[in-house]
């Protein structure tokens, strides 16, 4: 019922209790020990439940314990291992400040990239090596085209507010980004998907996107 009982890691943990976050919420509780399982999850959650650490905790612990290939760190294409795909700059940001805060000092880059803002200062970012990416889906499409961002490394992939970019018209980005994530080797990937609601749009992304997953509503 403690942060403490959940295997993080020691630095994880440090900044958990860096933020004063003592006792996990409903969708922490539960979502946190499905990831750390390695299992897709597609979890019901609304603003303020604590959703960003439900996903930032295990993508962070998990970079944190796997033993990834060598990527180039500074390089004219940045090559993220996991990416946080969210509809809005504001949410964005929001999701960038918190997953800073839950890497500090522990070596885990985090970059956000999103529209209606000049690209050039985001691409400075990208060169100097980012680990989790924040990124609404448009931007990061333009990132792809221009060869800026590479998704060949892949390994985490989460949708934050799934159902607030299908209603803002984000479909064809989301499965442009998506099939990009797709080339071999397949099964790589752990793809955690939050949303509000569950329309018949929502349920065909988790069926397209999501291996055998786990739904969690809380
Ligand atoms: P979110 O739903 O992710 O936007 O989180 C809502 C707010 O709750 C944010 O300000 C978080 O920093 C805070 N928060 C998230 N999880 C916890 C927790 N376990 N204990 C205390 N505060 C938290």
């Amino acid at each position: 019922n403690t942060f403490a009982e959940i295997d993080l890691g020691d630095a994880l943990n440090q900044n958990i209790k860096r933020c004063k976050y003592v006792k996990p919420t409903p969708v922490q509780r539960y979502a946190i020990p499905i990831s750390l399982a390695g299992r897709d999850l597609m979890a019901c959650a609304q603003t303020g439940s604590g959703k960003t650490a439900a996903f930032c905790f295990p993508i962070i612990s998990g970079i944190l314990t796997e033993q990834y290939a060598q990527r180039p760190r500074v390089a004219r294409t940045a090559y993220p291992l996991a990416l946080i795909l969210s509809p809005t700059r504001e949410l964005s940001c929001q999701i960038h400040d918190e997953a800073k805060k839950f890497s500090y000092q522990t070596g885990v880059k985090v970059v956000v990239a999103y529209g209606g803002a000049p690209i050039t200062q985001q691409l400075r970012e990208l060169e100097r090596g980012v680990d989790i990416l924040v990124a609404t889906p448009g931007r990061l499409v333009d990132l792809l085209e221009r060869a800026r961002v590479s998704l060949q490394m892949i390994r985490y992939l989460a949708l934050d507010e799934a159902d607030r970019m299908l209603d803002m018209g984000f479909e064809p980005q989301i499965r442009k980004i998506v099939e990009q994530m797709d080339m071999p080797p397949p099964g790589m990937r752990q793809t955690l998907l939050f949303s509000a609601t569950f329309p018949k749009e929502i349920q065909r992304l988790a069926s397209d996107f999501l291996a055998s997953y786990i739904f969690l509503a809380v």
